[in-house]
């Protein structure tokens, strides 16, 4: 987005989350009326004179640079997240190895926090190791303990609130003291959250990322990251994304324009269905503890509650000792819970996992096996009976 993009913007006047996700890069005037825009697919741009070309001396040049579908998404995307800037990419991981790239260079030392997304973490380990670049693991929940690591050639700190698949909740805004003090960049993802239950950039976030195909997206149906900057980094990630030739599909643009008109609806229901079902688990025999930063019984609830504005409709549940056999009678007949990876849609997802093989700061300790439960936009009666009826499998097997 050029400086005179943001210009435009920084004009139009703020409305609230709920009305800014429906009104936010469309404008009917120049689209025939039409209450959407059109879709703009391509390579070849046009230039009127050979002075134009050799001057690139026109708003759009070429297709994989930025179409007007892909700049009317990116607009919304940094207004509503709060920063300056947003660079779509082709995937949420996209979005995640084009973010620290943009960063880093020979010789650095980056921090990453251990309970994140494990893909992350694998770039981390098999591409930024061959190029010289060291990551050091920390525990979520270590806050401005961080200091402590922190070397003089560290550049970033990577943060992710919750944490994939355990959800420890960070104290971002601690973390954040510590990284302005040392002055290195605060990376966040925060597709959990999605951009309107937490403001990344009101806690000294410097970047944030979004998994689009997560929430924005919302219903399964294609793959999309988003990198929103301040004006601190907005440069340096426009480059990254230039030299590594990131260029999210026109197609899955438009379908993550279309998923951010219900976002603030589709959230609140997962919200509130979420949380009825967190506690309805959380009730249950079968279960030892449930893993929603927005129960009382989370160990960082306070600080969700104290950052956050919403919670999202993933979280973790840990069983009472199960065998495999009862687990698998558990979920393999599962009538509405899918199982498969991803999450965000309207669909009920379950997923089980494990992370003790890859943490390396913190040891992950669990009374039985640990699920990912993604609460869907069913009604939540459905669930329970679903759920209800695993335990009994589980029961049955064990
Ligand atoms: C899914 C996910 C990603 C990666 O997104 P994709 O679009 O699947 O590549 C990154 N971070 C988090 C927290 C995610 O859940």
């Amino acid at each position: 987005m050029s400086a005179s993009d943001k210009k435009h913007r920084d004009k139009k006047s703020r409305h609230r989350p709920a009305t800014e996700v429906v009104h936010l890069g469309r404008d009917p005037a120049t689209a025939h009326g039409f209450v959407n825009p059109p879709v703009y697919r391509g390579s070849t741009v046009i230039f009127p004179t050979v002075e134009k070309l050799w001057k690139r001396d026109q708003e759009y040049t070429y297709g994989r640079t930025c179409t007007p579908t892909v700049k009317a998404l990116e607009e919304a995307i940094a207004q509503i997240e709060g920063g300056v800037a947003t660079e779509l990419t082709a995937s949420g991981y996209q979005a995640v190895s084009t973010t620290i790239f943009a960063f880093v260079e020979s010789g650095d030392h980056i921090l990453v926090s251990d309970s994140v997304y494990y893909p992350t973490r694998r770039f981390c380990d098999r591409l930024l190791t061959k190029l010289g670049v060291e990551t050091t693991y920390y525990d979520p929940v270590i806050a401005a303990g961080i200091d402590k690591l922190v070397r003089p050639n560290t550049r970033l700190i990577f943060t992710e609130s919750p944490g994939s698949q355990t959800f420890e909740v960070q104290d971002i805004p601690a973390i954040a003291a510590v990284a302005k003090k040392r002055k290195l960049w605060l990376l966040l993802d925060n597709t959990w959250a999605s951009p309107l239950y937490f403001r990344p950039f009101d806690h000294g976030v410097d970047v944030s990322i979004q998994a689009a195909t997560k929430y924005i997206v919302g219903h399964a149906d294609a793959m999309l990251g988003a990198i929103t900057s301040n004006e601190r980094a907005a440069k340096l990630v426009a480059n990254a994304k230039d030299v590594l030739g990131v260029c999210p599909g026109s197609e899955e643009t438009y379908l993550g324009q279309r998923g951010l008109r219900t976002l603030a609806t589709r959230l609140a229901q997962h919200q509130k269905s979420g949380l009825e079902m967190a506690r309805w688990l959380e009730a249950r025999p079968e279960v030892a503890r449930v893993l929603h930063p927005a129960l009382p019984s989370h160990p960082q609830h306070e600080i969700w509650k104290r950052d956050f504005l919403g919670a999202s409709g993933l979280f973790g549940v840990i069983l009472q000792p199960t065998s495999k056999k009862a687990l698998a009678a558990m979920l393999d007949n599962l009538e509405l819970f899918g199982m498969g990876f991803s999450w965000g849609g309207y669909e009920s997802l379950v997923i089980p996992f494990d992370p003790t093989s890859y943490r390396t700061a913190t040891r992950w300790q669990a009374e039985g096996p640990a699920l990912r439960l993604h609460i869907g936009l069913e009604d939540v009666e459905d669930l329970k009976a679903d759920l209800e009826a695993g335990f009994a499998r589980r029961a049955g097997a064990n």
